[in-house]
């Protein structure tokens, strides 16, 4: 039962869940899913995808993208006012 032994020691080496208990206030200390910061009774891989797949998608108006394009053009509708100001006065 070697190889068992092996196993067990990287699954203690894995990172920890970040989750803390409501009822004791400590860690929950079990294992976090792979790219997740918290174990499968903690939220891991629940939930619905970002992007086009989540049903609450309407039009993409308001996806990640288009709200970091429109920050970009006020931005620069931004720098074009101070311009015109730098230019007028
Ligand atoms: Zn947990």
């Amino acid at each position: 039962m070697k190889s068992d032994n092996n196993l067990m020691k990287s699954a203690h080496a894995a990172p920890r869940c970040t989750a803390t208990s409501k009822r004791t206030g400590e860690r929950c200390k079990g294992p976090a899913v792979k790219g997740w910061s918290v174990c499968r009774f903690h939220g891991a891989r629940g939930g619905h995808g970002p992007g086009r797949a989540n049903p609450a998608y309407k039009h993409g108006m308001r996806s990640r993208e288009w709200i970091e394009m429109r920050k970009q053009i006020n931005d620069l509708a931004r720098m074009e006012k101070e311009i015109e100001n730098l230019i007028s006065e």
